[in-house]
């Protein structure tokens, strides 16, 4: 639309929009104020809808927080559990009925609370639980609670009992993080669920509470939460057998898996693994995705590493596990051998016996803390992230109807600011009903995401708790390793310059 066409449309919609106010007053009986807001409002809402949508982004696309150039690696290292297995939405299910099923058998919680089925929709990734309130929210990289993401069981609580019970908006930093410190003025009530494994268990946690609060029963939130974390946790060495048992029920082939290792194997690079499962469940899972020469490609092969004390642990000696007869050997290791498989150790341990140091090793994992805090700040590797729920995140970013609300929800707020200092009651009003109007885009943009919660990235306009530590801690994130076969092991990343709040909002505007 040129520009006469557009300014002549505006004078009509104008015209129709103050001929037809309910109180019947016309164009002259508006003051000027109320009637320069609503211009502001037209015009805005035309350059708006004229604004070019910004491109797609590639669900694939490997992102840099931190510049990373390929060639100064030479050492890929690997979690196992949602790094390089990706599992299907089965073993989800297959971990909340363990879970629940350990409640009543061994916990003896009534059987009614097997009425409750695992929501796959319900929770995700990087919540926070309030092990003494019994509530489920979504923190912002500033500690604050997203209002509208705070529930109780599966009810979400009020706005005005949300903030009667925190006194404020904001929580304080040793409610969420206790620094390693054990006095109690330090102890963290605040648990953060960080990992995939974690997302059944917060939907069981949540199914249990709402079983209690529908029947009246009287319960303790952190025993109920110590118990559903023991038993999903107790859970875990029958899934191993299950999983075992039936593995392309619950795991994904991932391909592009051997092509990668391959073509890094090809460029000089070693690899390693470092997992927490144990060897007989990473061994059928490896087999399904790469074949029975899996471990060929490794140099260097943890299992039960016990992460993050792994990375943490100063004396813990590094053990050789008897693949043949299931159990562990009491020699020394005086030096590390491909072929063998290791178990437990440290890290001072693994760097001692390979030489290998900071930058070389680039470490990818799915846990922001327990995978990549440590071997970052501690000890200079590089890092990259593995978060699988980009791909949903970004599919739905790149939804047309989204940009769009996006763009309308930026430009209104920026409008809403530019005007809040009106004094004309009229003009009072138009402003409220923007406020009202942005309020409503917000949630509309936030429930996209996920109903309850919102995206694992956002709050509505900061980003998350979560975000913030897996910025600090990832170089660079992507939804699947096998994103990395896009790139050569030439390859740098570069990270975007970020745009500050004092700075131009573009370069190319
Ligand atoms: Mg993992």
């Amino acid at each position: 639309m040129n520009a006469r066409a557009s300014e002549r449309l505006f004078r009509s919609v104008r015209r129709l929009w103050t001929s037809n106010r309910a109180d019947g007053r016309n164009l002259a009986q508006l003051s000027p104020e109320y009637l320069s807001l609503n211009d502001a409002y037209l015009r805005t809402k035309q350059k708006c809808e004229s604004k070019k949508l910004p491109l797609d982004v590639n669900p694939k696309g490997v992102f840099a927080c931190n510049e990373l150039d390929l060639k100064e690696v030479n050492i890929y290292g690997f979690d196992y559990d949602y790094t390089l297995a990706v599992y299907k939405a089965s073993m989800d299910s297959l971990l909340y009925n363990l879970g629940l099923e350990g409640l009543v058998n061994k916990f003896k919680y009534p059987p009614g609370i097997q009425e409750m089925k695992f929501d796959p929709s319900f929770a995700i990734r990087g919540l926070h639980y309030d092990i003494e309130k019994g509530l489920l929210m979504k923190l912002d990289s500033f500690l604050q609670i997203q209002l509208g993401t705070v529930y109780r069981g599966l009810s979400p609580v009020p706005d005005v009992e949300v903030l009667k019970l925190y006194k404020n908006k904001t929580v304080p930093l040793a409610y969420v993080e206790n620094h390693g410190k054990t006095s109690q003025y330090f102890s963290s009530k605040m648990i953060q669920l960080a990992d995939l494994f974690s997302v059944p268990e917060m939907c069981l946690l949540c199914n249990v509470a709402e079983y209690f609060e529908r029947s009246q029963i009287d319960y303790h939130p952190e025993i109920l939460f110590r118990d559903v974390k023991t038993s999903v946790g107790a859970g875990h060495p029958r899934m191993h057998k299950i999983v075992q048992e039936n593995v392309t029920e619950y795991l994904e082939k991932n391909p592009g898996i051997t092509e990668w290792f391959q073509r890094l194997a090809a460029a000089g690079k070693k690899l390693f693994l470092i997992t927490n499962s144990p060897y007989q469940f990473v061994n059928c899972g490896m087999r399904h995705m790469i074949g029975p020469d899996w471990e060929s490609y490794f140099d260097l092969i943890i299992v039960h590493a016990r992460k993050p004390m792994f990375f943490t642990d100063e004396s813990r000696p590094l053990r050789i596990y008897d693949k043949v007869h299931n159990t562990h050997v009491w020699d020394k290791v005086t030096q590390i051998k491909k072929g063998v498989i290791y178990y437990e150790g440290t890290l001072s341990q693994l760097q001692e016996l390979t030489g290998w140091r900071g930058s070389e090793v680039l470490y990818f994992g799915d846990h922001p803390y327990s995978d990549l805090a440590d071997v970052t700040l501690e000890h200079g590797w590089r890092t990259g992230a593995i978060i699988e729920e980009l791909t949903h995140e970004i599919n739905t970013l790149n939804r047309e109807e989204f940009k769009k609300h996006c763009n309308w929800l930026q430009m209104l707020t920026q409008l809403i600011e530019e005007c809040q200092e009106v004094e004309e009651a009229d003009a009072k009003v138009t402003l409220g009903t923007w406020m009202l109007e942005r309020d409503k885009l917000r949630q509309q943009i936030k429930k996209v995401f996920n109903r309850q919660f919102g995206s694992v990235f956002r709050t509505y306009h900061n980003p998350t708790y979560f975000s913030r530590r897996l910025f600090r801690f990832a170089d660079v994130y992507t939804s699947s390793v096998t994103n990395l076969l896009h790139f050569s092991a030439q390859h740098t990343f570069y990270p975007r310059r970020g745009v500050m709040p004092h700075e131009y909002s573009s370069y190319f505007v």
